[in-house]
């Protein structure tokens, strides 16, 4: 019915449903509110994921750096970035390092940014992702987020404002580990080693984001 001349609208009034976005939802009607709704979404989260990029290059630059097992690869292209500014501005010495030069260079790298709840996933390789090769689809095009092991991801990367979320885990892996019986040994196992791994991502973000001057 959806798919007849003037379908869309038949379909919301039969179905009663209260917007026709949902209709065309369910007939995967093409290029209809859902596709606007879509492309909508896309952009702000483009928008939104340069910006938390050239937020973490200016942090490279005051010497905070990113954490985790992805954080040389990340570290690598701000330096590489931060050659290239320079390289500009000897031969055009007028140029202005403004935000939006930067965001010129550092577009790329934002589209392949995925926001995890603990980390930052810089997804450029498929073939790399740990949580991929745990479900067994390592040619897939996202993330699994849900599957994120970020302690252990080549293309994780951890930072302050990642920092409460681990240290919230390991003071209640903690608080879990002390209510155990002593007879839960396997329990007691797995979470011991939980929150030395959460300890190790605290003490990994505090190490990477204190400067120079700070330590002096
Ligand atoms: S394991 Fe996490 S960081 Fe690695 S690719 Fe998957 S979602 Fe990204």
């Amino acid at each position: 019915m959806a798919y007849r001349p003037g379908g869309a609208l038949a379909t919301k009034i039969h179905m009663k449903h209260i917007a026709v976005a949902t209709t065309e939802g369910y007939a995967s009607r093409p290029g209809g509110a859902q596709a606007e709704l879509l492309a909508e979404v896309n952009k702000h989260e483009s928008e939104r994921n340069l910006q938390l990029v050239l937020e973490e290059f200016r942090n490279y630059q005051e010497g905070v750096l990113p954490a985790g097992p992805g954080a040389r690869s990340l570290t690598e292209f701000f330096a590489g970035i931060d050659t290239q500014l320079d390289a500009a501005s000897a031969t055009a010495p007028k140029t202005q390092r403004n935000d939006r030069d930067v965001l010129n260079l550092l577009t790329k790298r934002a589209n392949v940014l995925h926001l995890g709840p603990a980390n930052y996933c810089w997804f450029t390789d498929p073939s790399r992702a740990l949580c991929l090769k745990l479900a067994g689809t390592p040619t897939a095009d996202r993330p699994l987020i849900g599957m994120c092991d970020s302690a252990r991801c080549p293309q994780a990367t951890h930072h302050p404002g990642h920092r409460p979320v681990w240290a919230e885990h390991a003071d209640r892996t903690k608080i879990f580990i002390g209510q155990l019986g002593t007879t839960r040994k396997t329990e007691r196992t797995r979470l011991q080693a939980d929150y030395d791994r959460a300890l190790r991502v605290v003490a990994e973000i505090d190490a990477a984001s204190t400067t120079d001057e700070e330590s002096a």
